[in-house]
């Protein structure tokens, strides 16, 4: 605390993401990285873009990335200016949040989800109320067709990984036409299903998505959000009252190559599905509850020792997991899909502390 902060500073409490350690031979599952590489064809646009033109600012409206990006979104009837970038899809969700949810009403989110959103609220002094899932960590539609200055979750949810089917999403979509309704599906290529294809028929609809996960290119920072083109025009006044360039050549780049690996990103995706159904069978023998997940993490508890524990346990024998210290889901740990040779080296090291 200094007597030259401002008020806002004061009064923030800023979002603490999952360890990025320095040590090496981590087994690394806390932050819900993609274990596999990225497209070696991004790799290969990444260094061609290495040369004289870093020199020249980017394109500042990326136009090359969200035409890749509509393109991508094919037959669904989205275009280029129904898209938005940024730096990450924190930066995104950021913007979405000064320029679409604040309003006079509060606005909604789960209870237990992205712990970013109340961080943001605070930052932009944004209302809020926090509804309770169900006692099977699940959303309830019913819960959001209340009054509201907008509404925010992601689906899959975070840190559950539970999916709320479509017809749901589209039930809160379709009850709210006053307010903005923002689908977070950083982890929907996991098993979950797109509300994109909703976004031509719901002008209050904004999908933000991120190439952090199942494209494996958190170290990128590419995000985006597709929506109807007056709520991305709202995302451009802020974008552009706060930076020009939130995307350089090489980010630009790396993400429509990696747009334009569809081989590779199937591939890769479906490796981390299998590895997680085993994952679930393997922690399911030692006792766990796992909730059902459609995304690169699990939720999971035991029955018999406290998470926080094994969190530490797990830590000495260098695996990392995530452990959140909210009342609800103190008992769980979230652990990232790894590998098949990581969640053997997890399994192999729970069963040692379990023993
Ligand atoms: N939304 C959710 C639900 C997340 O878990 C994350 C990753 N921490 C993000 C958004 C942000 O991802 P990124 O900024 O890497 O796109």
């Amino acid at each position: 605390m200094s007597r030259y902060w401002s008020r806002v500073v004061r009064d923030l409490t800023p979002y603490v993401p999952g360890e990025q350690p320095k040590l090496p031979n981590l087994v690394k599952l806390n932050t819900n990285e993609n274990p596999y590489g990225p497209s070696p064809l991004a790799i290969e646009a990444l260094r061609a873009e290495i040369g004289d033109t870093l020199r020249l600012y980017p394109d500042p409206n990326a136009e090359r990335l969200k035409e890749a990006i509509a393109a991508s979104f094919g037959g669904r009837g989205v275009a280029p200016r129904q898209v938005f970038v940024g730096n990450g899809s924190d930066e995104v969700l950021a913007h979405v949040f000064l320029a679409l949810l604040k309003h006079e009403r509060p606005i909604l989110f789960p209870d237990i989800t992205y712990s970013f959103y109340p961080v943001y609220c605070r930052l932009y002094e944004i209302a809020y109320q926090a509804v309770p899932l169900d006692e099977a960590f699940r959303i309830r539609a019913e819960d959001y067709l209340v009054p509201n200055g907008g509404i925010v979750f992601p689906n899959p949810n975070a840190p559950t990984g539970r999916f709320l089917p479509l017809p749901e999403v589209e039930r809160i979509v379709a009850g709210n036409p006053d307010s903005v309704v923002v689908i977070d599906e950083a982890y929907v290529d996991f098993g979950g299903e797109s509300a994109g294809r909703l976004v031509a028929r719901y002008p209050n609809l904004l999908v933000v998505r991120t190439l952090s996960k199942s494209h494996s290119l958190a170290g990128l920072r590419v995000g985006f959000a597709i929506g109807h083109a007056d709520l991305i025009e709202a995302l451009e006044r802020v974008k552009n009252s706060f930076n020009s360039y939130p995307l350089g050549r090489l980010a630009i780049a790396g993400a429509v190559a990696a747009i334009g690996d569809q081989w590779h990103f199937e591939r890769t995706r479906r490796a981390v599905i299998a590895s997680r159904e085993a994952l679930v069978a393997d922690l399911a023998a030692l006792g766990f509850e796992v909730l059902p997940s459609t995304a690169n993490f699990v939720f999971a508890r035991h029955s018999g020792r406290d998470a926080g524990e094994i969190a530490l346990a797990l830590r000495e024998r260098g695996v990392l997991v995530r452990h959140f210290r909210q009342e609800r889901v103190r008992q769980f740990l979230r652990i990232s899909v790894g590998t098949d040779a990581q969640c053997q080296a997890l399994v192999a090291a729970l069963r040692e502390i379990l023993s």
